[in-house]
C-alpha cells in the first residue's frame, strides 16, 4: 500500500519550538513504521514563508524577508536530522515551482467562477492575518493576540467556499475517519451547522507585496492560507507527475488543533473546486504545556528542539514525547517527567533487560544463540505475551495511539524482566542436568527481545539498530516476515552491547530551555525548624529498621479499593506486600521494578490480606515516585 504522509509547513515567524518537533516526531515515526509494515512511503515537511507576519518579523530583525525566511527556513531543515527525522522532501512556499502551482490553480478556480471580485468592511487582526467576526472578539480583542482588530473596508477576491458547504458535510458524514480523533470531526461538523462565509483569498499590494501575485490581477497578492494549503499539491508533482497520481488518494495531513479549521474546513472545499478528490484522513493532536501554561514566546517558557536533544537524545525525546502524550488530548512537557521516562522506562526497564539478557547468554552460553529445548507453561506465557504485544502494538499504531502502542511493547519489558526473577538462569547454569533449561529461557528472552527491537523502530531507531546488531541481526527490520516466533537461527552469535540508555543523575540534569516551575530537583533537603534531640534517632535505632532491596515481580489490583495493589516481591524470599500505590501506578507498570522496602516491620492485614513489610515511595506535590536502586543489584540486598 502507498501512503503520503505530510506535516504542516511551519509558518517561519518563529524559530522550531517542542510543537513543531512533536507533529514532525509523530509524522516521521508513523512513515517508518507503514514502511516497516512494507508501504511505500512519501513524507513531506517544509516552511510557509508569505504573508504579514513574516515582513514583520524581518522587520524586527533588520533583513529583507527573503533574507530572513532562507534563514529561518534552514533552522527547520537542520532540526530534522537532530531528531532522526527524515522527510522525502522538504518544500518552501517560495520555491519557483510552488508559485507556479498555485497561480495555475487560482486561475482554473477563477476560470470556472469560484472566485470573485467584491467590496468587504471587517474587523481584522494584523496578528491572525484575517478578518474576525464579532462573535469571535472577546471584549473587543482578538482572544489570540489581545488587540482589538482594526475596521477595514477594502475591495478583494473571494473564494466560494460556502458553495461547497453541504458538500463537505456529507463528505465528512460519509467517511467517519476523515477527521481523526473525533472530538475533532464533531467540532468540525458543530461550526458547519452555521452559514459558511466565503473566504477572503487576496490582499492588496498596497498593503502587502511579500505573497503570490494573483495571475488574474497583479494589484493583489494571495491570502496566505490558499497559498499554503497547496503545498501539498505541489510536493507531489500536481498536475501531471507520476508522484501526484500515485499518491494523492492516499495522503494523510498530520496537524495540531490550532489550524484544524484551514485543514478541515479551507482544504477539502478547495480541493472540491479544484476538481480533486479530499485527501484521506486529518490526524489532528492536541496542545504540549510547559508546566500549567502554554508555551508561549511572551511567557519566554518555549522548549527548543536542539537542545533536548542535547540534554538526553534523539530515541528519549520521540519516546518521551509519543508516550506521555495520548494524541488528539493536549499534555505536559517537564524535564523532570522526561528524566523520570529515561531513568525508569529505557534505562531501568529496557536497557537493564537487553544488557542482563546478553551478559548471561555471554557468560553461560558462550555468546551463541542456544536452541530451545521444550517449552513449560511459563515459557509459552511468555512467547503468548510477546505475540499479542505485536498485534496490540500494530492495532494502536494504525490509529494514532502511539501511547497505548508503547505500553503494551512495555508490558511485555516487564513480563521479560519478572520471566528472568522467576527462572534464575544463574542458578540454572550451577546444575549442569539443568543446561536445557537454561537454554531454553535464554532462547525465548532473546526472542522476546528481537520483537521488541522490532516494534521499537518506528519510535527509537538508533536503538533499534543497537539492539539487532548486538542480536546479530543482520537484516533490515520487516513487520510483514519476522513478527513470527522462533526465527531467531540458534548458533548465531550475539556482541555484548553498550548500555542502550545512560542513566541520568537526577541532581546534575542538563538544563533544556528556560527554568520551569515544575524544574524543582526530585529530593530536597529540608532543615527541621527544631532540629533538637527529639527529632534525632540514635545509630542503634536506626539499625533496628531492616531495610532491603525488593523486586517486584507480581502485581495485582485488589478488588474493591481504588488505592491499594497486591504486590509479590522477591527480598530474596517471595514474600507479599500490600502498598497504597494504586492511584499512581497500573500494575504492569510496577513489575521488574526494585524498589526499597522495610522489610521488618509487624505483618499487618490490608482488605484481608497480609502485608509482610512496606514498599518506601516519595510524596510530591500530589504524584507519588516509588523508591528505586541506581542499578540493578541482587535482590534482598540490605541497604545502610
Ligand atoms: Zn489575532
Amino acid at each position: 500500500m502507498d501512503t503520503y504522509i505530510t506535516t504542516p509547513i511551519f509558518y517561519v515567524n518563529a524559530q522550531p519550538h517542542l510543537g513543531h518537533a512533536f507533529t514532525t516526531i509523530v509524522a516521521d515515526t508513523y512513515c517508518r513504521y507503514r514502511r516497516l509494515c512494507g508501504d511505500e512511503v512519501m513524507f513531506q515537511t517544509g516552511t510557509d514563508e508569505h504573508g504579514e507576519k513574516i515582513v514583520q518579523a524581518a522587520q524586527g530583525a533588520g533583513v529583507s524577508p527573503r533574507e530572513y525566511v532562507d534563514r529561518i527556513s534552514l533552522m527547520f531543515r537542520e532540526t530534522w536530522p537532530l531528531l532522526a527525522i527524515k522527510p522525502d522532501n522538504f518544500i518552501r512556499t517560495t520555491d519557483p515551482v510552488h508559485i507556479k502551482t498555485v497561480q495555475d490553480i487560482l486561475q482554473k478556480v477563477y476560470n470556472q467562477g469560484d472566485i470573485y471580485f467584491s467590496e468587504y468592511s471587517g474587523l481584522y487582526c494584523r496578528g491572525c492575518e484575517r478578518f474576525l467576526t464579532e462573535k469571535e472578539l472577546v471584549d473587543g480583542k482578538c482572544p489570540d493576540h489581545q488587540v482589538a482588530p482594526e475596521p477595514i473596508t477594502e475591495q478583494n477576491y473571494f473564494f466560494r467556499m460556502s458553495k461547497y458547504q453541504q458538500w463537505l458535510i456529507d463528505h465528512i458524514n460519509n467517511h467517519p475517519e476523515f477527521i481523526t480523533p473525533e472530538r475533532y470531526r464533531n467540532e468540525v461538523l458543530s461550526f458547519l451547522k452555521e452559514p459558511l462565509e466565503d473566504l477572503c483569498i487576496s490582499r492588496p499590494t498596497s498593503r502587502l507585496t511579500w505573497g503570490i501575485p494573483l495571475p488574474f490581477d497583479d494589484r493583489f497578492v494571495t491570502y496566505v492560507w490558499f497559498d499554503a494549503l497547496i503545498n501539498y499539491l505541489t510536493g507531489i508533482g500536481y498536475p501531471g507527475g507520476e508522484n501526484f497520481s500515485r499518491y494523492w488518494a492516499v495522503a494523510e495531513h498530520i496537524i495540531a488543533k490550532d489550524i484544524l479549521k484551514p485543514h478541515a474546513i479551507y482544504w477539502p472545499t478547495m480541493l472540491c473546486s479544484i476538481g480533486l478528490v479530499p485527501y484521506k484522513k486529518l490526524h489532528v493532536h492536541g496542545y504540549w504545556n510547559i508546566g500549567e501554561t502554554k508555551m508561549s514566546k511572551s511567557l519566554g517558557n518555549v522548549v527548543r528542539p536542539a537542545e533536548m536533544v542535547e540534554a538526553y537524545g534523539a530515541d528519549t525525546v520521540r519516546y518521551f514525547l509519543l508516550r506521555e502524550m495520548s494524541f488528539g488530548l493536549d499534555s505536559g512537557y517537564s524535564a523532570d517527567a522526561l528524566l523520570i521516562r529515561q531513568n525508569s522506562d529505557l534505562a531501568n526497564d529496557l536497557g537493564n533487560l537487553f544488557s542482563r539478557s546478553l551478559t548471561m547468554v555471554a557468560k553461560f552460553a558462550g555468546s551463541r544463540v542456544p536452541a530451545a529445548g521444550t517449552p513449560t507453561e511459563i515459557d509459552r506465557e511468555l512467547r503468548d505475551a510477546a505475540m499479542t504485544m505485536i498485534d496490540t502494538y500494530r492495532r494502536e499504531m494504525d490509529h494514532f495511539a502511539f501511547n497505548r502502542a508503547l505500553a503494551a511493547v512495555w508490558e511485555v519489558i516487564s513480563r521479560a524482566n519478572k520471566y528472568i526473577v522467576e527462572n534464575a538462569p544463574w542458578d540454572l547454569a550451577k546444575d549442569a542436568d539443568k543446561r536445557e533449561r537454561l537454554d531454553t529461557v535464554f532462547y525465548y528472552l532473546l526472542e522476546t527481545l528481537r520483537l521488541i527491537s522490532l516494534t521499537i523502530e518506528p519510535v527509537m531507531p538508533a536503538t533499534a539498530v543497537k539492539m539487532r546488531q548486538a542480536l546479530g541481526l543482520g537484516h533490515e527490520p520487516d513487520l510483514t516476515t519476522q513478527a513470527t516466533w522462533g526465527l531467531l537461527a540458534p548458533q548465531s552469535v550475539i556482541t555484548l552491547p553498550e548500555a542502550l540508555f545512560p542513566r541520568l543523575d537526577t541532581g546534575k540534569k542538563k538544563k533544556t530551555g528556560p527554568a520551569q516551575a515544575g524544574d524543582k530537583p526530585l529530593k530536597t533537603m529540608t532543615p527541621t525548624e527544631n532540629p533538637e534531640d527529639e527529632n534525632l534517632i540514635s545509630f542503634d535505632e536506626f539499625k533496628k529498621i531492616d531495610l532491603r532491596v525488593a523486586e517486584i515481580v507480581a502485581a495485582e489490583k485488589i478488588k474493591k479499593s481504588d488505592r491499594l495493589l497486591k504486590l509479590t516481591v522477591m527480598a530474596p524470599e517471595e514474600r507479599t506486600i500490600v502498598a497504597g500505590i494504586a492511584e499512581f501506578y497500573e500494575p504492569e507498570q510496577v513489575v521488574g521494578k526494585q524498589v526499597i522496602i522495610v522489610a521488618n516491620l509487624k505483618p499487618t492485614k490490608l482488605m484481608g490480606i497480609a502485608s509482610h513489610g512496606m514498599v518506601l515511595a516519595i510524596k510530591d506535590k500530589g504524584s507519588l515516585s516509588l523508591s528505586a536502586v541506581s542499578s540493578q543489584v541482587t535482590p534482598g540486598s540490605k541497604v545502610s
